[in-house]
């Protein structure tokens, strides 16, 4: 299937609503039966059918396809969140006694879920430096159930091999799950690789307009019914049908997006590598990553998230240049149209040291989401600012 009938026709029945291009948004909680047999059947099948709107809406069916066959999966359900997501797959592969094997640099609230929350239920998990797929097979015990993966992270962007870690996992009947949110299904298919669960932080670049919270998880019809049953239908974090319709209208403009981000992003990167203040720069695609030849190999193209390290004695002059860029918002998130900044001394005390004591991202690590702007637009806001340091 190509890709702009995905994202322009695929899952939109036009001629069950009078030809219209652009999907209704089904604005109902609930639907309605003639009669008994057939509400029965609405019952029987809740997955599939529209009966309930915490279950399947129509709108956001038609998003369900999309999604899915953009991973090349099965089936893909939506969530409210792209933690909901990464939740649900979890909660549903897991039971007490259980282990679980993650990366070690997870995003932040898929660390809670599987340390904080599943730890107070009798579920462990090993933290391991995922860059060295021999980790994943020193730490399996006969009690691990499921490997979590984020390939690449979202700050500094280590990576797994995924075929590696998904053939050592289906030799043991160990379930995967991978967060392919950075990547998108454009530039990397992790099912495709043998992995069993995919998930998404489709507030990023699937939706792409920084005005929805989204999540997705792609996976067989098997594990989807599994996860509906478990977690889905139980914890409730459903996408609504406006969401669902809005984030379908963000995804015919993902290709392009996603053109556009990687061509700008190179010419960013070539600026900032060369630049006396800028001490590194964290990008998958930079050929000076550790990791490049893995990149080349798993991934088909790029995105526009990076990390550069300020050269800098002092976190003010840290602020001083995130104060002075004025076309990179400063806030959380990325993967939209506008071009955003995270600074990570934000999270820390004013007073705290460049190096926190318990290693990982650095003070003068400044996290960049090159948007849609022109380049040279870019390039001279962040000229601007690392004169100020
Ligand atoms: N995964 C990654 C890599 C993320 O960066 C985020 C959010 O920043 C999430 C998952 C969680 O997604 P959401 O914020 O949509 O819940």
């Amino acid at each position: 299937m190509d890709l702009s009938y995905i994202l322009n026709h695929l899952g939109e029945d036009r001629a069950a609503h009078r030809g219209a291009v652009s999907p209704p948004i089904y604005q109902s909680s609930i639907f309605a039966f003639p009669t008994v047999d057939a509400f029965r059947e609405g019952f029987r099948d809740e997955f599939r059918r529209t009966t309930y709107t915490r279950g399947n809406n129509p709108t956001v069916e038609v998003l369900r396809k999309k999604v899915a066959a953009l991973e090349g999966a099965e089936d893909c359900l939506m969530f409210s969140s792209g933690a909901g997501a990464i939740s649900a797959a979890v909660i549903a592969s897991v039971a007490a006694g259980d282990h679980v094997i993650c990366v070690v640099r997870p995003y932040s609230w898929t660390r809670a879920v599987l340390r904080d929350l599943l730890g107070r239920f009798g579920v462990t998990t090993s933290f391991v430096d995922g860059t060295d797929t021999a980790n994943f097979a020193g730490a399996i015990t006969p009690q691990t159930r499921l490997i979590v993966l984020e390939s690449p992270n979202s700050m500094t962007y280590e990576q797994q091999d995924l075929a590696s870690v998904a053939r050592i996992a289906r030799a043991r009947g160990i379930r995967t799950l991978c967060d392919n949110s950075y990547a998108t299904p454009l530039n990397q298919s992790p099912l495709a690789l043998g992995i069993d669960m995919v998930a998404h932080s489709a507030t990023k670049y699937l939706n792409g307009h920084s005005d929805v919270v989204a999540g997705a998880l792609c996976a067989s019809e098997a594990i989807l019914r599994e996860v509906f049953k478990k977690s889905y239908m139980v914890c409730g974090a459903i996408l609504s049908p406006h969401d669902a319709w809005l984030m379908i209208r963000g995804l015919r403009t993902l290709a392009v997006r996603m053109e556009r981000i990687a061509r700008t992003t190179r010419e960013v990167l070539a600026f900032l590598q060369g630049h006396e203040k800028v001490e590194k720069v964290f990008y998958p695609h930079d050929a000076a990553n550790p990791q490049f030849g893995l990149t080349q190999r798993q991934m088909r193209g790029a995105s526009g998230l990076l990390t550069i390290a300020l050269r800098v004695g002092e976190v003010a002059a840290v602020e001083r240049f995130c104060n002075s860029l004025s076309r990179f918002l400063m806030t959380v998130s990325w993967g939209g149209y506008e071009s955003l900044q995270f600074p990570v001394c934000a999270v820390y005390p004013r007073d705290a040291p460049l190096a926190p004591a318990g290693g990982g991202a650095g003070l003068n690590y400044v996290r960049l989401s090159v948007g849609l702007e022109e380049p040279e637009v870019l390039i001279a806001d962040l000229r601007n600012a690392l004169a100020t340091i």
